[in-house]
């Protein structure tokens, strides 16, 4: 089956809004193991609606619309649809109490046009909406389905991964259900990743293997379909294995976990507390650390140090050593880190500094980076690391470098 990607919204077309919709839906179906052939965008107008949905049932067996799902009067997706169908539009109790909820939950006025949000295509399957009002739906008309979608990306995201993907797959192929697992990837480059079980993706087709990257991460989404759920599991796990044995270094996590995530429950496990003493990156990593709840049982506090008084001062780093070798150096960051650990009283100390940009400093290029890591009873590692990217890249890709570090280094004394 291949799919289409309608968005409705003149905003798209002034350019006010980016179509981070069709984006997002592309990769979900990409996961399917569903292509996309066409993204189309359509105004917020009637006739040139009809008009796309006629082109895209030529071409396309499942039709995506998003937006135009709201009270108001330009919002016309739904009418256009039913009209284009020759279908009514029925109320859906469920769906008017669920709007009912949503005012009563806000503490707002509900007004009589937000019932039109209510009313859905007859005879078609209602996909709740469990951030906003109007409800998406799923309708099969002789050799086509339509899902209609809401706009707002924080209604229509969830929307699709909790109920949609799973009505799709059903009303595609009734037998079988769809089991996913995203695995989560940092120090390899999606070219290296893909380059290694380029063998696995292309003969891919049961799990499909959906690569992406972003933020210095790649990810790959494992999908199975069958009709019992432990076997699908099964098959990724088998998958899994395959992918393991080749890129199994660089895994660490999965679904929606992070970095720090991933470092935060570790620490917890092993119960370990860490401070971080941090020139280049300004308290980034204290400030990511400390939006994990729980994380006030692993960290301690920690230091910003951007200057050479702090580092000195504060930090106890030797004046020899900052004249000598400058702030960005080997010796600095080792300083750095071991004095943290010993001031804070914690197990492990980290610290950042570099060249973020974008001028260069003590003669040293933007982008060289120096990641101190202190661990109680262990020799300091410093970590070198030449970014190329802006300034603000180079911070946050650092903190990810700290933390993949960490995590590194105390699984392999975990598994040694
Ligand atoms: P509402 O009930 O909010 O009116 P709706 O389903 O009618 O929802 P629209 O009115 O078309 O949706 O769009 C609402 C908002 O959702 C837009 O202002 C925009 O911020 C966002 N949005 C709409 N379409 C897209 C898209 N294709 N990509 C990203 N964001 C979008």
């Amino acid at each position: 089956m291949n799919a289409e990607i309608i968005a409705v919204g003149s905003e798209l077309l002034l350019g006010q809004i980016v179509n981070t919709n069709a984006r997002f839906i592309s990769q979900e179906l990409a996961g399917l193991g569903i292509d996309v052939y066409y993204h189309t965008v359509v105004g917020d107008n009637p006739d040139r609606l009809k008009a796309a949905i006629t082109i895209a049932e030529k071409r396309s067996d499942i039709i995506i619309f998003t937006g135009g799902l709201g009270p108001t009067k330009d919002d016309l997706t739904k009418e256009t649809i039913a009209r284009h169908l020759g279908k009514q539009l029925v109320m859906d109790d469920a769906a008017l109490d669920g709007i009912k909820l949503y005012f009563k939950r806000t503490n707002r006025e509900m007004t009589e046009n937000n019932k039109k949000q209510a009313l859905i295509l007859e005879g078609s399957h209602v996909l709740p909406n469990d951030h906003g009002m109007a409800p998406g739906m799923l309708l099969k008309k002789d050799a086509h389905l339509y899902m209609l979608l809401p706009g707002p990306p924080k209604e229509m995201e969830p929307m699709f991964s909790k109920y949609g993907k799973q009505a799709l797959s059903a009303e595609a192929d009734s037998s079988s259900i769809l089991v996913s697992r995203v695995l989560r990837f940092f120090g390899i480059g999606e070219a290296a990743l893909e380059t290694e079980i380029i063998d696995l993706i292309e003969a891919q087709s049961n799990p499909t293997i959906a690569p992406l990257a972003g933020d210095g991460e790649v990810t790959l989404r494992l999908t199975a379909k069958h009709s019992d759920e432990a076997v699908a599991v099964s098959m990724l796990d088998e998958v899994e294995k395959k992918i393991g044995e080749r890129v199994g270094e660089f895994l660490y996590g999965y679904d929606q976990s992070s970095l720090l995530n991933e470092l935060t429950k570790l620490l917890k496990e092993k119960k370990l507390t860490i401070t971080a003493a941090e020139s280049l990156t300004g308290g980034m990593f204290q400030q990511n650390i400390t939006s994990i709840s729980g994380a006030s049982s692993v960290f301690k506090g920690g230091i910003v140090c951007y200057s050479n008084e702090v580092k000195h001062q504060i930090l106890q780093v030797k004046q020899e050593t900052l004249e000598k070798y400058g702030a960005v150096s080997e010796q600095c960051a080792q300083e750095l880190a071991e004095n943290a650990g010993r001031i804070f009283g914690t197990d492990i100390g980290i610290s950042f500094t570099g060249v973020a940009g974008p001028e260069e400093l003590e003669g040293k290029p933007v982008g060289t980076v120096y990641i101190g890591i202190s661990i109680k009873g262990k020799q300091t590692v410093v970590k070198k690391l030449t970014l190329s990217g802006t300034r603000t890249a180079n911070r946050g890709r650092a903190v990810k470098y700290g933390c993949y570090y960490i995590l590194k280094m105390l699984r392999t004394a975990q598994n040694a």
